[in-house]
């Protein structure tokens, strides 16, 4: 006899990102699989935590965040995205952009609701939804364009649906949904009185010309909007687990309680760090940091070319998609193998991100790395041919 774990244990087990990484380590590879940053993080941001630390700021905070930090994020906020937010009611601090979703869907969604997920999604979305009990219903998205239409958003509504999750730009296709689809999708929410959950985490991160629009801008939307955010990856910080839900008064205190219950409250010298960041970085810095990501996007997708593969380049975040039926396999993790043990070149399948059988013909790759890594793993993908 041993005491069992719950049902919810098999819903987060090995993810294709950890397998991949592992495997990664067994050959010595690059890892592209993993979506962290290794870029610099800015002085403000870690003076701001330093000199906090020393000065004491080591304890409790509000469960919602520094008042200095929820300012930050107010004046952030208005000056790129043109939300205007009370930093007093509207704005949860919690432990990063994952902490903050965990906490709005606790505070506002029950077991047995169904909430509408536009895939390629981020797994923690799902995973997370499926934990509490909540069943994600997809809203397939598909390449080059990765379009949908109010049709496609009617078909997979039920009268137990009570939100729609997005990503902007998305994890792992890049895509920065335009005014045209937010539209559809406010219109959408609107007539089914939906919540929207809008993960913005990448929102600095846009490529082209495009522009990242906040959801909770188009008219309508501000009521029924959850935007998510952090600092994690703006500022390279994402060991420091900072991020933010944005939203009306009366869903800012639940999910601000919510968040009290599971983290007490967001690290409190690393809250000063960020707020020092927030306040002294302008926009020169994020179009610095985007501009990178930019130039890597180039330079890698240009290498996957090279090597046989299509990638679909993204126009926003850090990650691409690429077409890998050239490689033999049957599945996408097989081909994400076959590339691993050819190259020792990491990357994700793209099964991790599709509940059908589009994934299957994709891999993720990564390319928000140390110029050095990224010329590396390129060099390898040569050995492919
Ligand atoms: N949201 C998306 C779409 C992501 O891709 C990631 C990290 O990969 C996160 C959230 C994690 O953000 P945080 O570190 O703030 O929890």
């Amino acid at each position: 006899m041993s005491p069992r774990v719950s049902k919810r244990r098999p819903l987060v087990a090995q993810s294709e990102i950890r397998s991949m990484t592992l495997e990664c380590a067994r050959v010595s590879g690059v890892n592209l699989a993993q979506g962290v940053c290794d870029l610099p993080v800015p002085a403000p941001v870690i003076e701001g935590a330093e000199q906090a630390m020393r000065a004491g700021a080591n304890i409790y905070t509000r469960f919602d965040g520094l008042p200095r930090l929820r300012r930050a994020i107010a004046a952030k906020q208005k000056h790129c995205t043109g939300m205007d937010l009370d930093p007093d009611g509207q704005i949860v601090v919690s432990c990063g952009a994952t902490g903050a979703f965990y906490a709005a869907c606790l505070a506002l969604l029950d077991e047995g609701d169904e909430v509408l997920v536009f895939e390629p999604y981020y797994g923690y979305h799902v995973v997370t939804l499926a934990s509490l009990g909540i069943k994600p219903v997809y809203v397939t998205l598909e390449p080059p364009g990765w379009g949908f239409t109010a049709r496609d958003l009617e078909r997979a509504v039920t009268a137990k649906t009570r939100a729609l999750v997005l990503n902007t730009p998305s994890n792992p296709a890049g895509k920065v949904f335009d005014r045209e689809e937010l539209g559809i999708i406010a219109d959408f929410a609107e007539s089914h009185d939906l919540f929207v959950f809008t993960d913005e985490i990448y929102e600095h991160f846009v490529f082209d010309g495009k522009k990242h629009i906040a959801p909770a801008t188009l008219p309508g939307m501000a009521g029924r909007t959850i935007t998510i955010s952090g600092v994690s990856k703006v500022f390279s910080v994402t060991g420091w687990r900072l991020g933010y839900a944005l939203c009306d008064p009366q869903w800012a205190l639940a999910i601000g309680h919510f968040s009290d219950l599971v983290y007490v409250c967001a690290p409190a010298p690393l809250q000063i760090g960020a707020a020092r960041g927030l306040e002294e970085l302008g926009p020169d810095y994020y179009q610095g940091v985007s501009d990178d990501h930019r130039i890597k996007r180039d330079r890698f997708c240009g290498a996957l070319r090279s090597a046989g593969l299509t990638p679909y380049v993204p126009d926003g975040a850090y990650y691409t998609l690429a077409d890998v039926t050239g490689l033999p396999g049957k599945t996408a993790r097989e081909r994400a193998l076959y590339l691993l043990e050819k190259t020792g070149v990491a990357c994700v399948p793209g099964s991790a991100f599709y509940s059908g059988p589009v994934g299957e013909t994709l891999a993720r790759f990564c390319f928000a790395k140390e110029m050095n890594v990224l010329e590396d793993a390129m060099q390898r993908l040569g050995r492919i041919s």
